[in-house]
């Protein structure tokens, strides 16, 4: 993958270390939860809702913005900032994030950065940065890490695995090559990604057609666990988008 870089980001190799320590010492904290744009993969939303007790629904009506540009054919979801003149994140606090055990993958990985792509043979392929911005204050730290210290560090298996199957609709050539969804399409695409509670109704029920896609196994699983309620949601996607039928795991 060949990236045109700013100053402030250079490309981070598999063994390199970079020093970094973000705590409440630091000047800057907290800082960096205000005037940003925060995209939420279906994961973040699953970890979030579950951290504030709340509904997929009730999640998405309090503290999502969908939005859907005429040129992009899927939508993108963000978190909705506060209006307090800072543009700050509704789970700012003082004394640092009220949501920090589920946290974004975005805030988790930050200062690296992670783009990921879909190869060839259908695997995943991830280049990663180090943003090194002039605000954060971080790299003043004496902790050590190397990427995958630094990924164990922030808990990032489940987001990273839970992303690389998104990237498989987000990422498919049918999808590049400027297919056009239907408005149909694409609620299916916002409820099996992001409204999981609703997903779930609809899978339980005697009318969904997953008998193909959906084993005995599975369907008990899935009663109860979302993130392989997630997992099962993109294979139907798959499937409802592309007519692809991928197996059963
Ligand atoms: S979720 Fe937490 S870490 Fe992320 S921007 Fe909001 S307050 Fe900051
Ligand atoms: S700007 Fe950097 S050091 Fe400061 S709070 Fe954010 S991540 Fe931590």
């Amino acid at each position: 993958m060949d990236l045109q870089l700013p100053d402030t980001v250079r490309r981070l190799a598999a063994g390199e270390t970079f020093r970094f320590a973000c705590h409440p010492g630091v000047a800057c904290f907290t800082e960096c939860c205000r005037e940003l744009e925060l995209a939420l993969t279906p994961y973040d939303v699953l970890r979030l809702r579950r951290c504030l007790g709340l509904s997929a629904d009730q999640f998405l009506d309090r503290y999502v913005v969908v939005e859907k540009e005429a040129a992009e054919p899927l939508p993108r979801l963000y978190l909705a900032m506060v209006d307090d003149g800072r543009a700050s994140c509704p789970f700012v606090s003082p004394t640092g994030c009220t949501v920090y055990s589920d946290r974004p993958g975005a805030c988790r990985i930050y200062p690296v950065g992670r783009a990921a792509r879909l190869t060839a043979a259908g695997g995943c392929q991830a280049l990663h940065v180090l943003l090194r911005e002039p605000h954060c204050l971080g790299f003043a730290g004496s902790t050590s890490f190397s990427m995958a210290e630094w990924f164990a560090d922030q808990e990032l298996a489940a987001y990273n695995e839970a992303n690389d199957q998104v990237m498989t609709i987000l990422q498919h050539a049918r999808i590049r090559s400027g297919m056009l969804l239907s408005a149909g399409q694409i609620e299916r695409f916002l409820l099996a990604l992001y409204d999981l509670d609703r997903f779930r109704v609809l899978v339980a029920g005697n009318e969904f057609p997953a008998a193909i896609l959906l084993s005995d196994q599975e369907r008990q699983v899935i009663a109860t666990d979302d993130a392989m309620l997630l997992s099962f949601g993109i294979r139907w996607l798959r499937h409802e988008l592309f007519g692809e039928i991928t197996q059963v795991v």
